[in-house]
Parts: C-alpha cells; sequence; structure tokens
C-alpha cells in the first residue's frame, strides 16, 4: 500500500569540528580577522613582553579559539547579533539589542564566559580593551556602519583578553622552567 515511514530523525550528536570551523568563519563573515584580535593582544602584551611577535599572538588567538566554550559563545553572539539586523527578537529584546544599550549587559556576561576559561587576568585584560576600544574594536563600535555588533565588540575583546593572559601564564611558566623549577601552571 505504500505506507511510507516517517523519516527517522537522526539522532544528535556533537560534530567538534563543525563547530570549530563555523567559529572562525563566522567571524570572518562579520568582518573580524585572526591577525586583528593579534593585533589587540600585541597591543596588551607588548608592554610586558618586548620581544612578543605578531606569530605568537596569532598563534595564541588560535589556541583560544579551540576552547569549546569560547566556539559556543562566539556563535551565540553572532547570532544574535544577526537576528537583531533582521529584526527577528522579541521586540523589547529587539530594541535593546539593536541599539546597544547600555544597562542591557548580557553582551558583557557572555563574554565573560569566554575570559573565564583562562583565569583573573582575562578579566583584567578584558575590562581594559573594552574600555579603550582600539583597533577593531573601534571599528566595530561605530554605530554609523551599519551592522549590529552588540554582542561582537565584546566576544572580540574577550578573545583578546585571554589570548593575553594565556600568554603571561606561558610566559611565567617558561621562566620557570629556565630556572629549572617545576611549574605548577596548569595547561590551559
Ligand atoms: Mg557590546
Amino acid at each position: 500500500m505504500g505506507m511510507e515511514h516517517p523519516k527517522a530523525k537522526t539522532p544528535y550528536s556533537l560534530n567538534s569540528k563543525k563547530v570549530a570551523d563555523a567559529t572562525k568563519a563566522w567571524l570572518h563573515k562579520r568582518g573580524v580577522t585572526t591577525e586583528q584580535i593579534a593585533e589587540l593582544v600585541l597591543f596588551l602584551q607588548q608592554k610586558y613582553y618586548p620581544n612578543l611577535t605578531m606569530e605568537e599572538c596569532i598563534h595564541n588567538v588560535e589556541q583560544v579559539l579551540t576552547k569549546r566554550e569560547v566556539q559556543n559563545a562566539v556563535l551565540t553572539g553572532i547570532q544574535l547579533d544577526i537576528l537583531a539586523e533582521q529584526g527577528m527578537l522579541i521586540p523589547e529584546l529587539q530594541d535593546m539589542i539593536a541599539n546597544d544599550e547600555g544597562l542591557y549587559g548580557v553582551d558583557e556576561i557572555l563574554a565573560f564566559s569566554i575570559v573565564n576559561v583562562y583565569g583573573s587576568i582575562g578579566f583584567t585584560n578584558y575590562g581594559y580593551v573594552d574600555k579603550l576600544k582600539p583597533g577593531i574594536l573601534e571599528k566595530l563600535n561605530d554605530k554609523s556602519l551599519g551592522p549590529c555588533n552588540t554582542f561582537l565588540d565584546d566576544i572580540v575583546g574577550a578573545v583578546a583578553a585571554s589570548a593575553s593572559s594565556r600568554i603571561a601564564h606561558r610566559k611565567q611558566a617558561e621562566r620557570e622552567k629556565e630556572r629549572g623549577e617545576e611549574s605548577l601552571d596548569s595547561e590551559r
């Protein structure tokens, strides 16, 4: 009788590679390159490590972007920015996100889930770049340019702050190793 079986839904299983690739792809689509984030890292860390290279900064940004918590925050934030551009949010939320309402604050909270991975130096660096808004952060904050970056600016600042924190922890571990001490700092 040709009774068709309803198509079984494929059971959900996490594809980490796809999430990692999507994170990079969407940052790019929203106008942010790894190099631009690395420039923020260099800006934050140059005064502490005068020999720090752009390559090291890029490497550390890439490492931060391999963390699941970071990828989840990046994708969630970008998605909310896009929905705000499309006017798809609940009206009251729509107005707050589209206008980057100062008292909203959830964009910062989401960014904290990124810096959280890297400890307290991450918080300090995040607060610092958020206040100064150097480089790409200035561009992302320019409301006259069109796209909604309410979440993205905090996310980019948090990734840079985390990479800076990662560098600080690694440099300390290197110093201790050079002195022949056993480093107690865990791998991040
Ligand atoms: Mg914001």
